[in-house]
């Protein structure tokens, strides 16, 4: 744990008592705070009891006099579609709101620092998709060099439940955009950019805000090192603003498909070849092709960004090649979960938005697309440029008849559930085929969440190679 400091003797609000909401309150307590723990859930607040943290009803009127901040988990909105009442309350009576990922920034340095041989840092990462595959690449990687690391955020553990960081460690985070939005201290060291397309638009009041959210972590964080996909336009600009000019080696460009020889420092993929370049020339080059975790073009953008952290970390090409080699890949996100007379399976549940679906649809090139849940504005429209690879659509859960519609000449069939639709692309499937759960929608209608969605598949995939 990560004891916050600067709020010794000082009463601090936290609100949501998830993971990360009691490992705040847990992490306040250890640094000599007062926090007055709420959570909407009677579970929630029961298991923080459990605990040993004592509950204050923050929906009260009055109940921020004498509080000095208020820390709000990532899941509740703090200013649109509207802000929950709570965080409302504390802003018209002046209380400062933060979270965790604040907390930790100004509590992360401890003296003991000036003993070490080697400062920790910090590497952030954030983006529309690809956050987790890359964290945890550039955990897995700093692990296979034998070097102290550590992983959370939007991953894994709440920050604040770290352990303190030892000699020469490097604390890799995920940040979402609700949590970079928020956070009042923002300082990586290196910070990574994946890229962006729209997603959670009602929580950040349009794209603008979501950009400017994502933003902060560079704008606000001033990183010595800035890794940033420039596959889209906000990427350009961002680097652009960042960096001096082209040659300024601060700002890494990366890019999945894009030639980028003209900069101070670029990392990019072509053709299933990764390519690093300085100052106008190829300084290393990494085969992309058959590393079994890191399938596609998306995979290979997400490989561009941990190698670029990690080379601003002082690694060499050939220890991040070798740890490329085993990474074995994150559950639910392009996953191999079975195999069976040429015929795959692969679990990318956590593909909930267009962009990600669109993604795995080009990683493969004959693909019995299992897809549908609960459809996000627009359904599946955007993805139209991208069914070429699409043998056969099997459809489930609410948005089944929409997508239907909306596939046109692509042939499809309704299958309602995930049981059904696993069968029906089995027995329909040949040599050389994916049969891939890419559902381009949420999971709330049919499953608790994405990953329960994920395992539902690989049982019925189970089941069906079993039987
Ligand atoms: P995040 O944490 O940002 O949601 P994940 O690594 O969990 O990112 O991947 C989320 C979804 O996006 C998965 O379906 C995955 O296959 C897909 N994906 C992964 N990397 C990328 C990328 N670089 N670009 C687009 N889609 C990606």
């Amino acid at each position: 744990m990560i004891p916050v400091k600067g709020h010794e003797g000082q009463k601090i609000a936290v609100l949501g008592l998830g993971r990360s909401g009691l490992a705040t309150a847990l992490a306040l307590t250890a640094g000599g705070a007062e926090p007055l723990c709420w959570d909407d859930s009677p579970e929630a607040r029961a298991k923080a009891e459990g605990l040993g943290l004592s509950l204050t009803d923050l929906t009260r009127a009055g109940v921020f006099d004498g509080v000095s901040a208020l820390v709000v988990s990532p899941g509740i909105p703090h200013l649109y579609p509207a802000p929950n009442k709570v965080i409302a309350r504390a802003m018209e009576a002046g209380v400062p709101v933060d979270n965790d990922i604040g907390l930790f920034f100004r509590s992360f340095a401890t003296e003991e620092f000036d003993d070490f041989d080697m400062a920790p840092r910090v590497v952030c990462v954030t983006g529309s998709n690809g956050k987790s595959t890359t964290t945890a690449l550039i955990h897995h990687i700093l692990t296979h060099a034998q070097r102290p690391t550590q992983m959370a955020g939007n991953i894994g553990r709440g920050v604040l439940d770290l352990d303190p960081a030892i000699d020469g460690e490097v604390i890799v985070l995920e940040l979402s955009s609700y949590q970079t939005d928020l956070a009042r201290a923002l300082t990586p060291d290196i910070a990574v950019f994946t890229n962006l397309s729209p997603d959670h638009l009602d929580r950040h009041g349009g794209m603008g805000g979501y950009f400017a959210a994502k933003r902060r972590l560079f704008a606000e964080g001033g990183p010595d090192r800035a890794v940033i996909g420039v596959d889209e336009v906000e990427g350009r600009y961002l680097a652009n603003q960042l960096a001096q000019g082209p040659q300024d080696d601060r700002v890494i460009r990366i890019s999945s498909g894009q030639k980028l020889e003209s900069f101070g420092w670029s990392v990019f993929a072509r053709k299933g070849f990764l390519a690093e370049w300085r100052r106008g020339k190829q300084v290393a080059s990494v085969d992309l092709r058959g590393m079994g975790g890191l399938p596609g073009a998306h995979n290979h953008q997400n490989a561009c960004a941990a190698y670029a952290a990690c080379r601003s970390l002082g690694l060499a090409p050939k220890v991040i090649e070798t740890a490329l080699h085993s990474f074995a890949g994150l559950p639910h996100r392009s996953q191999t979960v079975g195999e069976r007379g040429g015929v795959r399976f692969v679990n990318d549940s956590k593909a909930t938005n267009v962009d990600s679906a669109a993604k795995a649809l080009q990683a493969f090139p004959r693909i019995r697309w299992i897809a549908g849940g609960m459809g996000k504005d627009g359904g599946i429209a955007a993805l139209a440029p991208h069914l070429g690879s699409v043998v056969k659509a099997y459809l489930i859960g609410h948005s089944a008849r929409d997508f239907a519609l909306q596939l046109g000449d692509t042939p499809h069939e309704i299958c309602e559930t995930m049981s059904r639709a696993v069968t029906r692309a089995a027995a329909e499937a040949g040599p050389g085929e994916v049969v891939l759960l890419a559902p381009a929608a949420a999971s709330f209608d049919q499953y608790a969440n994405f990953e329960k969605r994920g395992e539902d598949f690989t049982e019925q995939v189970r089941i069906v190679l079993a039987g």
